[in-house]
């Protein structure tokens, strides 16, 4: 297997980039070192971003329909690679190759959405609208831009947040999770199949140093950034702070309230399906159970224990299995100790999968599923992200205590509510504040004709990722005022005021 992260992938070639630092990139399910990646440097990022700006300038002015051309032929390839790519991701990332799949089924999506750019980049126009005058305007590439990207979608997160950039005519330089580079190098191989000229896609490895080195490079113009909210608010400020774009999706603790009236047999399943999906790594998966009356939380509690126990944990090539091993060993602890800190902090801890084994893979980063009830909100399950297999049960009396549990935490990127309840329904997407609601759809992940984003401290800045507004973000407005007055030339006397349209 062709180690496609230990290299960055620079100007249409993997290119070993300047930089003296390595670092270890392990196959989850098994603990092994595969290979080490070379992490870049300030002059490698430079070296990078130098190229992307030269070949952005080609690029942008290329027509719409040469641009549509590559974008079409990268989904052909994407689509005619799903199984290797799987294993790709499967072999760094730890995630079940049906997970995997489903992954690059979204990424294809994210490029279906790119082909609509030129109906989202199209200008607007007003005729005389005083002395003559036309106005109109137009959306131009900004040149360079930035996607850094997390561990826990190699392959669709980059191409939701850049797919549109690349269409709408810029150069972007991809940082991908220093956990999981190979995915990524092949996709900037794949790009130059498509046609992508060298420069465009450009992939740099590496850790805080190359990206503190992208976010302070002048000719980065934006910078789209997903990860954790400890980064993304740094990278935020520090961008901003420069005059440049930056939008950052950042963490989420994701609340799932059931009514009393709702198909509990439905929302059982869902919660566990939502909740531990992908080892629970990610974003939008559903971290807390918010069962609302009398008696609703200890009959979801007897559907979902028995589930909960069932789940297989092995392999992510392993057939049956339901979830795969944690990112990290460093990932793993974490949880570890997430799971102990619960019980310790009051929760009743009903399944502890936080010690499993799986036998032949003793050195695999692995965490059963843990499930505590009685979670209330002076608890850190509660307060925090915790990105692994623990999930918890919280009771609420009525509906409006249900909305104020989900309302007070930090974080806002999707909660979902199940009921058979159409009013209680509208009331919680009016109310709740998060960015990406469900009713009866436990993961809310828009399709890409829809705005990505969560509020308050799941995202920072004033963007949307997937949607028409990626193409506003990746691009800049003119507004031009022109007159072709007749005849030619002009027998006016000169005036110095400020003409209105008359
Ligand atoms: P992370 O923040 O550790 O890493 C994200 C990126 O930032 C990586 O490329 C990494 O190399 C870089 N980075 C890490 N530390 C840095 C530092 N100190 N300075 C500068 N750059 C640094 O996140 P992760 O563990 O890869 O991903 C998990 C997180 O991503 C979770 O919090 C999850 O909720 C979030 N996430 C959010 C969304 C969303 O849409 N809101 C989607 C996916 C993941």
């Amino acid at each position: 297997m062709k180690a496609y992260g230990r290299h960055h992938y620079i100007d249409g070639s993997f290119d070993a980039g300047l930089g003296t630092r390595t670092g270890p990139v392990f196959n989850p399910s098994t603990g092994q070192l595969v290979y080490d990646c070379n992490y870049a440097d300030t002059r490698t990022v430079d070296h990078a971003v130098q190229v992307a700006a030269a070949a952005a300038r080609k690029w942008g002015s290329q027509s719409q329909a040469r641009r549509l051309e590559v974008i079409f032929r990268m989904r052909e390839l994407l689509r005619s690679e799903v199984e290797p790519l799987a294993d790709l991701i499967g072999r760094e990332n730890g995630k079940t190759l049906a997970d995997a799949r489903g992954e690059i089924g979204r990424a294809v999506e994210a490029l279906e959405f790119a082909t609509n750019f030129s109906q989202i980049m199209k200008g607007e126009y007003s005729a005389n609208v005083g002395g003559s005058i036309d106005i109109f305007s137009m959306r131009q590439p900004l040149g360079v831009v930035a996607c850094i990207a997390p561990f826990n979608f190699p392959v669709m997160q980059p191409l939701m947040m850049a797919s549109l950039a690349v269409a709408v005519g810029n150069a972007v330089v991809h940082k991908p999770s220093e956990r999981v580079p190979g995915p990524a190098g092949r996709l900037g191989e794949l790009w130059t199949k498509a046609g992508l000229p060298n420069g465009i896609w450009n992939v740099v490895n590496g850790d805080a140093e190359a990206v503190d080195a992208i976010v302070e490079n002048p000719s980065v113009r934006a910078i789209s950034f997903v990860g954790s909210t400890r980064v993304g608010e740094k990278i935020y400020h520090i961008g901003t702070g420069l005059n440049k774009r930056v939008a950052a999706y950042t963490g989420g603790k994701n609340h799932m309230v059931v009514m009393p009236d709702a198909d509990l047999d439905a929302a059982a399943n869902a919660f566990v399906s939502a909740g531990f999906g992908s080892a629970s790594q990610r974003c939008m998966a559903v971290s807390l159970l918010v069962a609302v009356g009398k008696n609703t939380a200890d009959s979801l509690r007897e559907l979902i224990v028995p589930l909960v126990r069932r789940l297989k944990v092995g392999a992510f090539d392993e057939a049956g299995v339901d979830f795969g091993p944690l990112v990290s060993a460093a990932a793993q602890k974490a949880v570890k100790e997430a799971v102990h800190r619960t019980a310790t902090e009051g929760a009743e801890l009903v399944v502890d999968g936080s010690q499993l084994v799986v036998t032949g893979r003793e050195q695999g980063f692995y965490a059963g599923p843990s499930l505590a009830d009685r979670v209330t909100t002076n608890m850190e399950l509660w307060k925090e992200e915790i990105f692994g297999p623990i999930r918890g049960i919280m009771r609420a009396g009525d509906f409006d205590e249900a909305v104020e549990i989900v309302n007070a935490h930090q974080y806002g990127n999707g909660a979902v509510i199940f009921t058979r309840d159409g009013p209680a329904a509208h009331r919680f997407c009016r109310d709740v504040e998060a960015g990406m609601l469900g009713v009866n759809v436990p993961i809310p992940v828009p399709v890409g004709n829809f705005n990505f984003g969560g509020l308050r401290r799941s995202r920072f800045g004033d963007a949307h990722m997937f949607g028409p507004e990626t193409a506003k973000f990746f691009t800049k407005l003119k507004t031009i005022s022109q007159r072709w007055p007749e005849p030619f030339g002009s027998s006016e006397a000169l005036s110095l005021a400020f003409e209105p349209h008359e």
